[in-house]
């Protein structure tokens, strides 16, 4: 498949050479020439690389690649920045991941070209999102999780498994897409981050106050989804022994005193465990979790 390059410059003849340029050598090619035109075109065409320029009227590049890194669906695309501006290697060391490479103004043709390639090759080995999905590995939601923790922040971390009477292959893939829409309509992407966890597993992270609040939209609208009504009493149990796929939620607090993701992952699946062997979508939280089992 080829792979799509986003370049955002407002020199029209440099974009112009940029575009022809990639074109030869099998890129499909697009350019922005403002930050505002490029935020729309990255998080809509989900390019697999953006060259920016930092010297944009209005929006700067680096505002654009700011807003880029904020949205969950933009910011694991790698971005080569170009730049007139000297000195810059101070401004970008600050600037954290996001930004895998610079090349100053006036740059060498194939020397733009082979980052390019070394750029794609390092983002393709790591393929970090999931093509049925949409999301993210494990290890984004991990690291993101550990850093939370790191930092005292309070944090949640919802569990999210498929259980399922009859999808398999290709049902399951359409199951697990309807899952990944829910998961994107309720997802605040400034904030929090979901992953794919493989097989029938996907993780959301946030705060504990919104865990408690989302579960239920989670469930309903997926029972939505498939033509089913969820009457979610607050906390468990959906209706009974209902066919098809439902869904089972753990939540796992940081005040529930987890130093780590492994940690928080073996008490999601002490919980869902015990949620499937309950009837229909479930979902539990630590507390309800505690009582139950007494
Ligand atoms: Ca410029």
């Amino acid at each position: 498949m080829k792979e799509k390059v986003l370049i955002v410059e407002d020199d029209l003849s440099l974009s112009r050479m940029l575009q022809i340029n990639l074109e030869k050598e099998g890129y499909i090619v697009q350019v922005a020439k403002d930050g505002p035109r490029a935020l729309a075109v990255a998080s809509y065409e989900l390019p697999d690389l953006i060259i920016l320029d930092v010297g944009l009227p209005g929006l700067d590049g680096f505002a654009v690649a700011e807003a880029l890194k904020k949205d969950l669906r933009t910011r694991y695309i790698p971005i080569i920045m170009l730049t007139a501006y000297s000195g810059l290697k101070d401004k970008l060391t600050g600037f954290e991941k996001g930004v895998e490479d610079y090349i100053p103004k006036p740059f060498d043709l194939p020397e733009l070209l082979a980052r390019v390639k070394a750029v794609l090759k390092r983002a393709g080995r790591r393929k970090v999102i999931d093509e049925l999905t949409g999301f993210p590995g494990e290890n984004e939601i991990r690291e993101e999780f550990e850093k939370k923790i790191s930092e005292n922040q309070p944090t949640a971390l919802i569990f999210i498994e498929v259980k399922e009477d009859y999808p398999k292959g290709k049902e399951l893939q359409k199951v697990l897409k309807k899952v990944s829409e829910v998961l994107w309509s309720v997802l605040d992407p400034e904030r929090e981050i979901a992953s794919y966890l493989g097989g029938k597993k996907f993780a959301l992270l946030t705060t504990p106050i919104r865990a408690m609040q989302i579960c239920v939209p989670i469930i309903r609208k997926f029972e939505r989804l498939q033509g089913k009504s969820f009457e979610g009493k607050l906390r468990v149990v959906g209706e009974e022994s209902e066919e098809g796929a439902h869904l089972l939620l753990a939540v796992v607090t940081s005040e529930e005193l987890i130093k780590d993701y492994r940690g928080a992952k073996e008490r999601a699946e002490e919980m869902l465990e015990k949620a499937r062997s309950m009837a229909g979508s479930v979902w539990l939280d630590f507390k309800q979790f505690a009582r139950e089992i007494r």
